[in-house]
């Protein structure tokens, strides 16, 4: 029986990097985190802070040895994914937190991942798209070494398809991999589906009503694939002002959307992906009433 009380992890890490003029900022975590704790009672939430990194030897499970040191020696240019200061130590926070998530999740506790940088987007061997790591990837890869005969089933709700997390995964059986995005932005992949990868392109002004549709196709696809375990990449940049994407989706349809999801009574863990609103803590405030 899971638990009512939902875990919040964070670190006060995910504040301390940033780019001016780049979306991916520390308000994200930092505004949310202050907004979430002046709301602890009525959300029945609780925070764990992380402060340790994740070991290499479990990014390893998921990531070449050349993007690791790449990040290591800061010793690379991305556009989108500034080459920062330390940026390898606040990813391996990022990385420690989701994993941290994991293992609250296993033992039935709720947990939602209050973290950047975000992971969706890091491939085996590339980072990318304000990515470093693929931190749901790199927890999911440890559970899998240490539980040989479970399965489990990644929702991507990131307005972005989740490119990185279906170039880590494409052909395990173990793992079904289903991505509800807009289909004509960035990466620009995830038009068909493609084995255990099943994806849902949407089209720009995509609402409510058909999103929640599609999303209950993607529910059924859970259920057929019987999981032991439920990863969600939870990105918040779908919401109708977001700046980053064309989708119209309102307040209201996060709480219908984490009600949809919590119907599954999984295992389930929730890991922050993208969301780049002012709103953003309102956002993931409305979520977790709906995972009450
Ligand atoms: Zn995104």
């Amino acid at each position: 029986m899971t638990e009512d009380k939902i875990f919040i992890l964070t670190s006060k890490y995910c504040w301390q990097y940033y780019k001016i003029g780049h979306p991916e900022a520390p308000f994200r975590v930092k505004d949310t985190y202050k907004y979430l704790s002046e709301r602890q009672k009525k959300l029945n939430i609780e925070f764990v802070f992380i402060d340790k990194e994740i070991d290499e030897e479990i990014l390893l499970l998921t990531h070449s040895k050349e993007l690791i040191e790449k990040v290591k020696t800061e010793n690379f240019y991305e556009p989108d994914t500034p080459n920062l200061k330390n940026i390898f130590f606040y990813a391996k926070i990022s990385a420690n937190i989701v994993l941290e998530s994991l293992k609250l999740a296993i033992e039935n506790k709720k947990t939602f991942a209050l973290t950047r940088p975000p992971g969706h987007h890091a491939t085996k061997n590339n980072l990318g798209g304000f990515c470093y790591f693929n931190n749901i990837a790199c927890a999911i890869n440890w559970y899998l070494k240490n539980y040989k005969h479970k399965k489990v089933a990644i929702l991507d709700i990131d307005v972005h398809h989740g490119n990185g997390t279906q170039d880590i995964f494409l052909n395990n059986e173990k793992i079904i991999f289903i991505s509800l995005h807009q289909a004509n932005i960035y990466p620009a992949t995830g038009l068909k589906s493609e084995n255990n990868c099943i994806n849902f392109p949407l089209l720009t002004n995509t609402t409510d009503f058909e999103y929640l549709q599609t999303l209950n196709k993607a529910i059924e696809k859970i259920i057929e694939f019987k999981p032991d375990l439920l990863a969600v990449s939870a990105g918040f940049d779908t919401f109708k002002e977001d700046t980053l994407a064309g989708l119209m989706l309102t307040e209201e349809c996060y709480y219908k959307t984490a009600k949809t999801i919590k119907q599954l009574n999984l295992a389930t863990f929730y890991v922050l992906e993208g969301g780049y609103s002012k709103k953003l803590p309102y956002l993931i405030e409305k979520f977790l009433e709906g995972l009450k």
